[in-house]
């Protein structure tokens, strides 16, 4: 049989369940919403082999874009926060990339971990592990930006359908390359919620 050289996403959910990455069931967020599946990406990354074949097939998709394949290996990839550094890791050594920088949320603004300057940091890749807002790549386009760097693409293992599609530069946008986008579904109240009219038990989760 040939390998598959970019898993399709039905293969990439199957890993992300067998690992824990992807659980269904009636799960309650600290902000109150309800929604009837979770994805806790850790998980699945805790296994050595699973990270790699993911973060190897993002690389695979990553590298189809000209942008980035014709300015390799003087590229960073960033992660914009310490959820994607094993993504980011794992794309940086399949393309070989010179740099990788992360991001934390402190005090309420994005920030590199790494003190760097203007100047220093190669055009961008952002990857991340999920997508559920796009909000933190959009910071970490604008962080990247405030360096004065260019921003040549994004890639996230899964895109939920509420994370644009692209990252809205002004000109065509920088797409949002992912291996599965996920059709998320969300209950701002127990009314609403599908698991609760079952009684299903609920449980709450963290993050
Ligand atoms: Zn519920």
């Amino acid at each position: 049989m040939m390998p598959q050289l970019i898993p399709p996403p039905e293969q990439v959910m199957e890993m992300l369940k067998k690992t824990g990455g992807f659980r269904e069931g009636h799960f309650v967020y600290p902000s109150g919403r309800h929604t009837p599946h979770y994805f806790q990406m850790p998980l699945a990354f805790r296994y050595y082999d699973t990270a790699r074949v993911l973060a190897v097939a993002l690389s695979r998709k990553l590298r189809l874009e000209k942008d980035i394949s014709s300015v390799l290996p003087k590229v960073a990839i960033i992660s914009p926060s310490p959820g994607g550094i094993p993504v980011a890791f794992g794309v940086r050594e399949a393309l070989c990339a010179e740099q990788i920088y992360w991001a934390e949320r402190e005090e309420g603004k994005r920030m590199f971990r790494q003190y760097v300057n203007a100047g220093e940091v190669n055009p961008c890749v952002i990857v991340d592990d999920i997508a559920r807002s796009g909000d933190a790549l959009l910071e970490t386009v604008n962080l990247v930006r405030e360096l004065g760097a260019q921003v040549i693409g994004c890639g996230v293992i899964v895109r939920f359908n509420s994370a644009p599609a692209r990252i809205d530069d002004g000109a065509e946008g920088i797409p949002v390359l992912s291996l599965v986008e996920f059709d998320a579904k969300w209950y701002e109240k127990e009314d609403d919620c599908v698991e609760c009219r079952k009684d299903a038990p609920a449980e709450h989760v963290r993050f």
